[in-house]
């Protein structure tokens, strides 16, 4: 909260004036343009703070934090803290296996290509069996395009 005069109206956007000395580092939202990321990073190295990127992960609820060196962590209230586990594939905090990957990212080739085979609706869809079945399931209404509106896989 800052007092009204401390703030100017530009069209609506509320904005105050701080000198960069007061700034610890620049974070960028998760769907910043690059437009606007070239623009942070070009002044975070003109005032000598870190960038570093709020990120929502597709593993975690958690939003956490990485810098240019893909290093996690999330704020404390008063800093940020280093996560120790982040995956070497997706570099999202997640429980690693022993390859340092999260569970998502060490499924094989092998295993995702098989599994496509083992789902009786998948193998339904490759041969083109989805005409006029009515995907939907109790208690769900259907969103979307209609399934029989979809372009046949492969
Ligand atoms: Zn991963």
């Amino acid at each position: 909260m800052v007092p009204p005069n401390a703030v100017e109206d530009l069209d609506g956007v509320l904005l105050g004036r701080f000198s960069p000395a007061a700034l610890r580092c620049v974070i960028l939202g998760p769907n910043a343009e690059s437009s606007v990321k070239d623009l942070c990073k070009a002044r975070a190295e003109e005032w000598s703070v870190p960038i570093v990127q709020l990120r929502i992960g597709a593993r975690t609820f958690k939003p956490f934090f990485t810098d240019s060196d893909l290093r996690a962590s999330t704020w404390s209230g008063d800093d940020f803290q280093s996560i120790a586990s982040v995956c070497g594939g997706c570099f999202e905090p997640a429980d690693l296996s022993e390859s340092g990957m999260c569970q998502w990212c060490s499924i094989n080739e092998e295993a995702q290509n098989s599994a496509a085979g083992r789902s009786l609706l998948a193998i339904s869809l490759s041969l083109g069996l989805d005409k006029g079945l009515p995907f939907e399931f109790e208690g769900m209404e259907p969103r979307g395009r209609l399934v029989s509106q979809s372009k046949p896989t492969k």
